[in-house]
C-alpha cells in the first residue's frame, strides 16, 4: 500500500531504540524525511546512518532529552515546518502508591503528559496552517487497564489521553488527525528492564520470568518494534484521516473486552 506520505517531514522523540526506532523505520520506508531525537549520541547517529543507507531519506539527528525545556527547543529548531510528529519518552519507574512524592508525580506528569503536549502546541499551529498533519502519541495498555505498579505511568497517561480526546476534535477540521498507540508488552529494552523487575519480585531466573510474562499474552509472544512501527506509519499515512482521537491498544489482545 502506499501510503501517500513520500517526501514529508516527521519529528520521531525518543526514536533511537525500541517503539520510537520502530516508528521512524517504517516512516523512512514510506519515503518520509526524518528529524530524530534520543538522549544518547551513540546510538542515536548509529540509527540514523542505518536508516539514510537503508531508505535514502533525510534524517537529522538530534541528541537531547526531550523532557527538557532545551532539549524540546534543540528538537524543534530542527524539525521546521514538520508535518509529523511521533511523540514519545521513556516512562517513568515503578514504585508502589504509597513512596511516590509530589515530586515524583510532577516528574512523571512533566515527562509523560506536558511534554507530549508541548510538541502538539509547539507543532500543531503550522500543521493546522498548511492544512495537513498527523500526531501520533505512544502511551501505554495502562491507560485502559492500569498497572498497579505503574502508577505514575498511569496517572500521566491519563491525563495526555484527555488533552488528545479534545484537542484532536478541534484540530480534525484543519486535516490535522491525531491519535494515540497504547502498547503492551514489546520486545525492547524497556520490556527487558520489566522482566528484571519481575524475576526479582518473584526470584525467579529472567528467562522464566520471560516465559511466564510471554504466556499470559493471547498471542503468547511479545509484540515486535517493527509490527507496532508498521502500525504507526498507517496513523500517519494519507488513509488516516477519519480516524481521529482513537485510543488504539497494540497488547496482544491482553485487554479482554467485547468492544
Ligand atoms: P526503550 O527504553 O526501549 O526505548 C527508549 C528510547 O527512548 C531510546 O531511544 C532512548 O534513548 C529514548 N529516550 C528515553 N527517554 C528519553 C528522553 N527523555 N528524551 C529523549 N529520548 C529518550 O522504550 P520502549 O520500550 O520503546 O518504550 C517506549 C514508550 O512506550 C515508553 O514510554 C514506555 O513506557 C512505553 N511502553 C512500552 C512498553 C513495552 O513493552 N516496550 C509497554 C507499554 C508502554
Amino acid at each position: 500500500m502506499d501510503l501517500g506520505i513520500r517526501g514529508r517531514r516527521a519529528v520521531i522523540c525518543a526514536g533511537s531504540k525500541g517503539l520510537g526506532r520502530g516508528c521512524a523505520e517504517a516512516l523512512a520506508e514510506a519515503g518520509v524525511d526524518l528529524v530524530i531525537n534520543a538522549r544518547g549520541a551513540e546510538a542515536l547517529n548509529a540509527t540514523a546512518a542505518d536508516l539514510r543507507s537503508r531508505f535514502g531519506v533525510e534524517v537529522t539527528a538530534v541528541a537531547a532529552d526531550i523532557k527538557s525545556e532545551e532539549g524540546r527547543a534543540e528538537v524543534l529548531a530542527a524539525a521546521g515546518d514538520a508535518d509529523i510528529l511521533v511523540n514519545n519518552a521513556g516512562g517513568p519507574p515503578p514504585g508502589m502508591w504509597h513512596e511516590w512524592t509530589r515530586d515524583d508525580f510532577i516528574a512523571a506528569i512533566d515527562g509523560n503528559m506536558l511534554t507530549p503536549i508541548a510538541m502538539m502546541q509547539a507543532l500543531l499551529p503550522g500543521m493546522c496552517e498548511r492544512g495537513w498533519g498527523r500526531v501520533v502519541n505512544i502511551t501505554s495498555q495502562s491507560v485502559k487497564s492500569p498497572i498497579p505498579v505503574l502508577g505514575l505511568s498511569n496517572t500521566a497517561r491519563a491525563g495526555l489521553t484527555g488533552f488528545v480526546a479534545g484537542t484532536s476534535r478541534q484540530v480534525a477540521g484543519k486535516g490535522v488527525v491525531i491519535n494515540n498507540l497504547l502498547p503492551g508488552v514489546h520486545d525492547t529494552d524497556r520490556a527487558r528492564s520489566l522482566d528484571a523487575d519481575y524475576a526479582k519480585s518473584k526470584g525467579i531466573s529472567l528467562e522464566e520470568a520471560q516465559k511466564e510474562r510471554a504466556a499470559a499474552l493471547p498471542t503468547g509472544k511479545y509484540g515486535t518494534p517493527e509490527a507496532f512501527g508498521a502500525a504507526c506509519a498507517f496513523l500517519c499515512s494519507v488513509h488516516s484521516a477519519f480516524i481521529i482521537g482513537q485510543n488504539i491498544s497494540l497488547d496482544g489482545g491482553v485487554f479482554n473486552s467485547t468492544i
